[in-house]
């Protein structure tokens, strides 16, 4: 009866997957509008400074100030590390956007940017003159949820606070708090939600089993953050789901023939990236496409096709030179010849699919004239 007794935690995760639609993206409800700023869902702190955070509890959260104080100091250690290892900051800065890369508790919340709320009351005052109430009413019982309340593109820093629930028994897990603060920190700054990671929508299904160390890491069965650098063999599908070519007309394309069976596909890239692989197979055999990677000048003017889709990490601030808006996602781009020998221009998108069950990386090639999905990573859910 575990599950009954966390029943809560699962409309928290729909209430996540509605907020995430409005801070986020209008594509979520898929109606093709929407009237988003360019900097909802974005980092909310930017800049060299120190993110200064504080915290208050009220009597009726269970943890103790030494519990939250740890959870909240390894939950930005973590993410911290991971973003240096994963050179975000390298890219963010190269872009001008540079991430705020440490984070600072303040002894009172007077002043502080980022407040964490355990427990507060629905009436408590936020620094836009709303309550905790105000937003917590934008979700269906949450378990927690991060709120920016003001944000200045011209600065690139935000104000806000992320508030925790005081009747969850989830949150006594000392595992559960530290995934969930890692969670919510993640978003404010400026990751959606990754299926297989700790951004995973679903995160507080997986919290009745806290009790283990994985759900507080950041990559689980999926990694957050693809690098191109580092070599790697991905499983996927060929085709898109959901509009012509199917996969079966993807790899008549490739291999000449029609798929006996359910065709397959993986990505293999060698070691210095001169060339990745696409492999093809099906009940028949197996073909090994290569994609030679290279700057293809006819890609450039259709450039933009490659911009749509959401980064992982994103980051907003007016006023930059070329462009105001940010993002570590990477197109590779490389060409291919199909069965026929015809050469199609081939785009290796990396990190700029993050709201699909689809994978980090997706691959996309010139057919007829538009821009097909050829490959996309698969991931087990
Ligand atoms: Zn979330």
């Amino acid at each position: 009866m575990i599950r009954a007794k966390y029943g809560s935690a699962l409309f928290f995760l729909t209430a996540l997957i509605i907020v995430q639609g409005i801070s986020h993206a209008g594509t979520e409800s898929g109606n093709g509008t929407d009237n988003l700023r360019p900097e909802d869902g974005s980092a909310w702190f930017l800049g060299e400074k120190p993110i200064e955070y504080c915290y208050e509890k009220s009597p009726g959260f269970t943890l103790d100030k030494a519990q939250i104080e740890s959870a909240l100091s390894e939950a930005f250690a973590d993410w911290f590390s991971y973003l240096r290892s994963a050179r975000i900051f390298e890219k963010a800065a190269k872009n001008g956007t540079p991430f705020s890369a440490s984070a600072t508790l303040l002894s009172s919340c007077r002043g502080a940017e980022l407040k964490f709320l355990f427990g507060l009351s629905q009436d408590t005052q936020v620094s836009d003159g709303k309550t905790v109430g105000f937003y917590r009413d934008l979700y269906d019982d949450p378990l927690a949820f991060a709120a920016r309340t003001r944000y200045s593109t011209e600065s690139g820093r935000g104000e806000g606070f992320v508030w925790f629930s005081s009747d969850k028994p989830l949150l006594t897990l000392p595992n559960a708090l530290l995934a969930v603060v890692k969670h919510e920190i993640g978003h404010i700054l400026g990751c959606g939600h990754v299926p297989g990671t700790i951004m995973d929508k679903a995160l507080a299904a997986s919290l009745n089993a806290a009790d283990g160390a994985s759900i507080t890491r950041i990559d689980q069965r999926n990694r957050l953050v693809f690098d191109w650098l580092l070599p790697f063999h991905v499983s996927g599908a060929l085709g898109a789901h959901d509009y012509p070519p199917s996969p079966g007309h993807t790899f008549q394309n490739l291999v000449g023939r029609t798929p006996q069976g359910e065709p397959r596909a993986e990505v293999i890239s060698n070691p210095d990236k001169s060339s990745v692989v696409l492999r093809v197979s099906d009940k028949l055999g197996t073909k090994d496409v290569p994609i030679s990677i290279e700057w293809d000048p006819t890609v450039r003017r259709n450039r933009s096709i490659f911009d749509r889709g959401y980064p992982v990490f994103k980051a907003f601030r007016s006023g930059h030179p070329a462009f105001a808006q940010r993002n570590v996602g990477v197109v590779v781009y490389g060409s291919l010849r199909d069965a026929s020998g015809n050469r199609h221009v081939v785009a290796i998108e990396l990190n700029s699919n993050t709201y699909s069950s689809d994978g980090p990386i997706q691959l996309k090639y010139f057919l007829e004239t538009e821009m097909r999905t050829l490959f996309r990573e698969t991931l087990s859910l």
